[in-house]
Parts: structure tokens; C-alpha cells; sequence
């Protein structure tokens, strides 16, 4: 590992201390998933043999793995980042050993978001008079100001799924299923640097009003409107996410005019990305301008999500929030408008703020891509 990673995990060790210092929990618990990846570099699969950073403002940073594990462990970072680690075999009780590097005392502890049940009990069990809440707490306002490599790891995927829309006019024809367009599109997003597809929507005609559909057996047909999404993983673990509307042939003129007020929705919403802005401003701005179409009650999900070492993470575009835009945010804008039975469109860009405005990751035309 060189230098710069090195000092970009110190950097976040040294950043999440500090905020258990200002926190009132004695510690976190963090376990494989995420959280580990962000913190420590170490991308440890989940197994029912509990791995473990135990991090607290009081003590040097602690993995407790299983001693089979050690050279995984010891092969990551977490080597180069001098982090003691300790072991425990098969007969042992991790986690009395985790509770033994808590800070004494009778303070609540944070729990990794994603721990599986089976080890909260598990340390609930140690430790019965401790409280426990999320960790999420303290991790998730550093993983949402996303550092200088981060931003550049996003820009990198937004760059590589720009790649795979602009290959979709080839792929895409009249009379292929959902199904056989998706299949082709995740071959395109594996060529395309990511390391895993997370997910492919392709949903033409009234499918697009189910924003979530993946794919089915429906044979696309002309004139029907198709919105894909897809997404994948790269290879340092950062995601895509971004979607775009394609059609065979013209859709109906009603919908040709319900689109460009999307549009201009969207490249509002984006346009206005910069730092004091609120996340609930961010959120209702495309909502006004739905509404010159009648389409706002149409525009049934939030404006959008944080993403990074997860496609879905903080900040949520809701309505309401009051939470203050950052440099170094990074977040999807993508609204949409979903009639039932009828059809659907969503644009979907992600975005990150900077000192004083806003660079998108994904820069491939947001017109109505109409294909002969
Ligand atoms: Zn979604
Ligand atoms: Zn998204
Ligand atoms: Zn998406």
C-alpha cells in the first residue's frame, strides 16, 4: 500500500475518534461491510466468526479477528496502518474479548448498521448493562463528506456507466425482452471496469411506472418509452448509479411534453446543487416544476440518495430536511413521474458539490434518447 492510502485511512481513523469524542458513546463495534472498507481499507467478506474494529476515543484502534483470518487481515491496510491486531481461536468467546477493549464503564456502545443480529445479541449477552445504538451515528456523517479520492473514485464509475449508456443504442431493439436487453447491458457494465453489476432496470411501457422493476419478459415494442437504470461496483469499491430514457421509434406527444418538464426538473435540481443549499430545498425543486405539468403526485420517491462504498447511503434527498449541503457531498438527482398502467421516465445524474457549485459524474445527453 503506498503512502497516500495510507494516510487517507489515518486521516479517517483520526476524523471518526474525534467524533466519538464529541459523541456520548464509549465506542464503536465495527464489523465486515462498508463501515470496515471506509475506515481501515479492509474488505472482509461477513462470516458467522465475528471480525471486529473496536474503536474508541480513549485507546488505540483494535481488529479483533478469528485466527484464521490473520493474514487476510494483516494483507490489508490494516498492516501498513499499524493496527494491533488480536486473534481469537475457535474454542474462545469473542466477544468477552470485545468487551474487554471497550473502555470500562457502563456507556453505550455503537453497533456497525449492518452487524448481523446474531453478533448484537451476541454482545448484548457480554455485556447486559451496556446500552446499545447505531454506530451509524458517528460513521455516517464521514462518510457522507466524501474525501479527494473518493470524489475522484466516483467521477471514475460515473465516467464508466456514461460508457455503458452511450453503448445502449446498439444493444437496444424492437422485440427483444426486457429480460435479453438487460442481459447484454450487464456484459457491457463488466467490460466497462466495474467489477460487479449491482443492478439493471430496464422497464418499457407500463413497467417504467414500477420505479424499481428490474427486468421481465416483456418484448419491447416501438414507440413504447424505456427507462434503464443500472449500476455497478468498481474495482476500489465505489458505485455507479445512473438512468436514462431511450424509445424504438417516438413516443406519444403527451409524453414527449411530460419528458422535457422532467428535464428541466432535473437540470434545475442539479443546476442548483452548491453549498447552503438544504437537502429539503434539493428535494422540492423538482416537485415545483413537475407541477406546471400536473405531474408532481406522479413523483412518488425522494430526489435522490448519498452514494459511495453503497448505492444507497447518506444524505437522502428528503422532503423537510434541513441538513445543509457540503463540498464533498456526493448524491443522485434523479426525479421522475410514474402513472400506473401507463408509463414512466426518470433521469437520474449523480452529483457531488463542491467549493462553490457542483460537478456531475455522469454527463451523457439527458434528451429523450429516440433510436431508429
Ligand atoms: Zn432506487
Ligand atoms: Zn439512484
Ligand atoms: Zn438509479
Amino acid at each position: 500500500m503506498n503512502s497516500a492510502s495510507v494516510t487517507r485511512f489515518a486521516d479517517r481513523l483520526l476524523r471518526a475518534r474525534t467524533a466519538l469524542e464529541q459523541s456520548s458513546v464509549d465506542g464503536v463495534l465495527i464489523t465486515p461491510g462498508p463501515d470496515l472498507q471506509y475506515l481501515i481499507g479492509y474488505d472482509a467478506v461477513p462470516l458467522e466468526r465475528i471480525t471486529c474494529l473496536v474503536l474508541t476515543s480513549v485507546s488505540a484502534p483494535v481488529l479483533i479477528v478469528p485466527r484464521l483470518e490473520l493474514l487476510a487481515a494483516q494483507a490489508s491496510p490494516v498492516g501498513a496502518l499499524g493496527i494491533e491486531v488480536s486473534t481469537w481461536d475457535e474454542a474462545d468467546d469473542p466477544y468477552g474479548l470485545i468487551a474487554d477493549a471497550l473502555p470500562a464503564g457502563s456507556g453505550a456502545y455503537g453497533v456497525d448498521d449492518r452487524m448481523w443480529a446474531a453478533k448484537v445479541l451476541g454482545l448484548r449477552g457480554a455485556m447486559p448493562h451496556r446500552p446499545q445504538v447505531v454506530a451509524g451515528a458517528v460513521i455516517n456523517p464521514l462518510r457522507m463528506r466524501k474525501d479527494a479520492d473518493e470524489v475522484t473514485a466516483l467521477l471514475q464509475a460515473g465516467a464508466a456507466i456514461d460508457r455503458v449508456h452511450a453503448g445502449i443504442p446498439q444493444i437496444l431493439r424492437a422485440g427483444m425482452t426486457e429480460a435479453q436487453a438487460g442481459s447484454l447491458i450487464g456484459e457491457l457494465i463488466l467490460a466497462e471496469w466495474h467489477t460487479r453489476v449491482d443492478f439493471v432496470i430496464v422497464a418499457a411501457g407500463a413497467n417504467g411506472a414500477s420505479p424499481h422493476h428490474e427486468v421481465s419478459d416483456h418484448v419491447i415494442a416501438p414507440g413504447e418509452p424505456i427507462v434503464i437504470d443500472i449500476g455497478g461496483t468498481m474495482p476500489g469499491g465505489y458505485r455507479s448509479d445512473s438512468t436514462r430514457v431511450y424509445c424504438i421509434g417516438e413516443p406519444d406527444a403527451q409524453y414527449r411534453k411530460a419528458y422535457d418538464c422532467l428535464q428541466r426538473a432535473q437540470a434545475a435540481t442539479v443546476a442548483a446543487v452548491r453549498p447552503g443549499v438544504t437537502i429539503g430545498e434539493l428535494d422540492s425543486l423538482p416537485r415545483q416544476i413537475l407541477a406546471e405539468e400536473e405531474l408532481a403526485e406522479f413523483f412518488i420517491h425522494r430526489t435522490g440518495h448519498g452514494i459511495g462504498l453503497e448505492t444507497h447511503e447518506e444524505p437522502y434527498l428528503m422532503m423537510g430536511s434541513d441538513l445543509v449541503v457540503e463540498p464533498g457531498m456526493a448524491f443522485s438527482v434523479e426525479p421522475g413521474f410514474y402513472l400506473p398502467g401507463r408509463y414512466g421516465a426518470r433521469i437520474e445524474d449523480i452529483v457531488v458539490c463542491t467549493n462553490d457549485g457542483v460537478v456531475s459524474a455522469n454527463n451523457q445527453p439527458h434528451e429523450l434518447m429516440c433510436l431508429n
